[in-house]
């Protein structure tokens, strides 16, 4: 590999690691092209606006002829592209969960790597619960009452999720909840694809610490962003994936519940699916 492609290789990886990202994937050289190999999925951001603005402040222009070697200071040196590989997420050797949750948290810092940062953003939403939990719910993103509270789930949506949980036989603390996003989307959008591509690294990094034995996707944004799938919801709920190695199931999100309440029933039935798993049996009367 030429020096340029080195440096430029190294920038890149600098790039991901700031914000957050440390899994790369070899793609396979003989998938058709556009396919990605299987556990890469929509998070994984494959090429982003903020990344021509970086390199270049990060990376001396020029070709590998005209190039005399670089020396940097050693604050701002490019890191080899070996160094990178071998660079350990912060929570690599954390002493348990919640030590590693710590880490991952105080990497995400006072996070402004996405445009959320300044659209009205109060409170960062890092997600709460057992850092052992068996079951993980991950939501799409906070909403005014997460935003002010700086706790997931904890509007109207968060009371039907507390019901949820409970019916399913356990207490709120017993499990981890998520988002996609920690920031909240001004107005309660959507987040952007761009938004997610940012963000989601810290929730991959959260999921790898609790290592749940079941995640639920709470709507199709979670879904997606979890799974790389663009399906309508009935093709996604009532039915296991594999995320890395962990059975997730996708449901209705608690804001769309309260909006139809008929699909309660549907959902009753994906999280029975996911008792099962667990060996849950439901709370007396939910049934
Ligand atoms: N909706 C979500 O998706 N997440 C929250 O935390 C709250 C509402």
């Amino acid at each position: 590999m030429d020096s340029r492609t080195q440096q430029l290789l190294a920038a890149r990886l600098q790039y991901y690691r700031d914000l957050g990202i440390y899994d790369f994937y070899r793609r396979d050289v003989n998938a058709p092209a556009g396919q990605a190999p299987p556990g890469a999925n929509e998070c994984s951001p494959a090429r982003s606006a903020g990344y021509q603005a970086y390199i270049s402040e990060t990376v001396p222009s020029g070709t590998a002829e005209e190039e005399e070697p670089v020396t940097m200071p050693v604050s701002t040196r490019v890191a080899t592209p070996e160094d990178m590989f071998a660079a350990p997420k912060p929570e690599t050797g954390a002493a348990d969960p919640a030590e590693a949750l710590r880490l991952i948290k105080e990497d995400l810092g006072e996070c402004t790597r996405c445009v959320l940062a300044r659209q009205g953003r109060k409170t960062i939403v890092f997600g709460e619960g057992n850092p052992n939990a068996e079951l993980m719910f991950v939501g799409e993103g906070p909403g005014a009452d997460e935003d002010e509270q700086g706790r997931p789930f904890v509007g109207r949506a968060g009371q039907l999720l507390n019901k949820m949980i409970e019916a399913m036989g356990l207490k709120r603390e017993q499990v981890y909840i998520a988002n996609v996003v920690k920031c909240r989307p001004p107005g309660n959008r959507t987040p952007e694809r761009e938004e997610i591509e940012t963000c989601s690294p810290f929730l991959l990094r959260q999921i790898a610490v609790i290592r749940p034995k079941a995640i639920v996707a709470l709507g199709a944004v979670a879904a997606r962003c979890l799974l790389g799938l663009n399906e309508p919801m009935a093709r996604l709920r009532g039915r296991w994936f594999d995320y890395r190695g962990t059975r997730l199931a996708v449901t209705y999100h608690p804001a769309f519940l309260l909006r139809d309440p008929r699909q309660k029933k549907e959902t009753w039935k994906d999280l029975q699916m996911v008792m099962e798993h667990l060996g849950l049996k439901p709370r007396r009367g939910a049934e």
